[in-house]
């Protein structure tokens, strides 16, 4: 089962994304880079910020990351999140992508367990609306934890 339920809408690509989420159905996590300065970028757009190049390809991430930020969502803003709050939102970071960041989910971790810094692993599961999506696990360290 899905970290969230099937009734939260699923992405809906736009022109801009369209190329990460065709990626993603394939399971692959790929970052739009700059042919020009090499700098990564996320979320995809049709030009570099650090350059203005209009040139870029789209490169495999690694398939770790680390939780850069996060919220426990308590209150449902949406009437498909009533029955699983509260749950988390992670930004997480991928330092050897210039800090490309992601917005994604924890599935493994309760609300308390969740920490900046903690090493996750990149998972797939498929949303409401058919699309796969990339979610995390936590990464646990040979002692069992994480610190
Ligand atoms: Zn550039």
């Amino acid at each position: 089962m899905a970290y969230l339920p099937n009734e939260v809408p699923g992405p809906r690509p736009t022109v801009d994304d369209k190329v990460f989420w065709d990626y993603c159905q394939q399971r692959e996590l790929r970052f739009q880079r700059c042919t020009a300065c090499q700098r990564f970028r996320h979320p995809p757009a049709p030009v570099c910020p650090q350059c203005r190049s209009f040139e870029s390809q789209w490169v495999r991430a690694p398939e770790t990351g680390v939780v850069f930020s996060f919220t426990i969502v308590h209150h449902p803003a949406h009437p498909a999140v009533a029955a699983v709050t509260p749950y988390n939102i992670v930004i997480v970071d991928f330092p050897e992508c210039d800090h490309a960041r992601l917005v994604s989910n924890l599935t493994d971790a309760t609300p308390e367990e969740v920490r900046i810094g903690m090493p996750v692993a990149l998972i797939w599961e498929t949303a409401g609306n058919g699309m796969i999506v990339p979610r995390f696990k936590h990464m646990k360290t040979e002692r069992g934890n994480s610190e």
